[in-house]
């Protein structure tokens, strides 16, 4: 079955893949001889830098079967029509993304905006979402260095809630939303963790992970599609500097959650977005993880256990540790 649910008490889709269940969990999974990013697979057979595949367990189909007629009115259902792939960044299966030279990253960068732009041209993908999860505290079972696209036929809840809070700021104040806080941040200076020509890496005032980093291009762009060819270096300099400055706070490879924050493809105006980037890294201490529990999954409201401004103390210093490696 692949169907897309309408939760009508959450008035939120629900994405319903169930051969996914068949796809690799265990962790033999994760070694290179059954690699499926390793040779033999024909399919990395050959020279490259940066290789795209269509997602073997995909949650979107750009054909699915018809769903399945639903038992009550209240129950909307629509087919599972998207699109799903995977961005193996570098052959090295033991690699880590932060080993990768800044020219590598770049190209990985303007892979992620060729994709974006292609997949997004598609009329049925409303939203291309471009992520990468790190570590097996994360749950990744393919340890083999990649990140996924998935492309939706709607726009995701936490997207239209950051559209929505950005057009009215925008309707109310003729300003962009995140450029106020941009201004502000490198104003205030106490939660900014990096900074180079033309991005700004902070740990958020309003923090939902415990060493959560955003990066804010300083220009007012909608997608890594409007980033000029100086911009693609410059944020692939900055990714380099947040990967290894993650790996140096705990001295171990920093599991994280990364997410880039795009406008919408459906054709919509939404000159009041700003193009961003999230990092979510699971630890609230070197040995300690965040689950998220109780309050945060049946409330979502999230709850913070220390200073933010501490933490981002904290990952500056470990950011200017881990220096400028190239
Ligand atoms: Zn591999
Ligand atoms: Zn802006
Ligand atoms: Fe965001």
């Amino acid at each position: 079955m692949q169907e897309i649910r309408w939760n009508p008490v959450l008035s939120e889709w629900v994405i319903i893949a169930s051969h996914r269940k068949s796809r690799p969990v265990d962790a033999g999974a994760s070694t290179q001889a059954s690699c499926p990013f390793c040779p033999p697979s024909p399919e990395v057979e050959g020279e490259w830098d940066v290789k795209v595949l269509p997602n073997k367990f995909p949650l979107l189909v750009p054909d699915p079967p018809l769903p399945e007629s639903s038992d009550h009115w209240l129950y909307k259902v629509r087919p599972g029509k998207g699109v799903c792939e995977v961005v193996i960044e570098t052959k090295e299966h033991d690699a880590d993304l932060a080993d990768l030279p800044v020219e590598r990253l770049k190209r990985v960068l303007e892979v992620f905006a060729d994709r974006y732009r292609e997949l997004g041209a598609r009329s049925y993908v409303k939203y291309v979402f471009i992520f990468r999860n790190k570590g097996k505290e994360i749950g990744v079972t393919l340890h083999h260095p990649h990140s996924q696209i998935v492309c939706f036929p709607f726009i995701p809840p936490l997207i239209k809630r950051e559209l929505r809070s950005s057009q009215q700021f925008m309707k109310k104040r003729r300003k962009c939303l995140f450029c106020t806080i941009l201004d502000h941040e490198r104003k205030a200076g106490q939660r900014v963790v990096f900074e180079n020509e033309s991005f700004t890496v902070f740990l958020p005032f309003y923090a939902r992970w415990p060493y959560e980093t955003q990066i804010f291009p300083r220009r007012h762009i909608q997608s890594a599609a409007d980033l000029k060819p100086n911009e693609f270096s410059s944020l692939a300099d900055t990714l380099k500097h947040v990967l290894v400055g993650y790996n140096e706070l705990f001295g171990f490879s920093m599991p994280y959650i990364m997410a880039l924050h795009q406008k919408p493809t459906d054709k919509g105006n939404y000159r009041h977005y700003h193009f961003h980037i999230e990092f979510y890294p699971p630890y609230r201490s070197r040995d300690i993880l965040k689950f998220p529990a109780g309050v945060e999954r049946a409330t979502g409201t999230f709850t913070y256990d220390y200073e933010p401004e501490s933490r981002a103390q904290e990952l500056r210093a470990a950011f200017a540790r881990a220096g400028h490696a190239k």
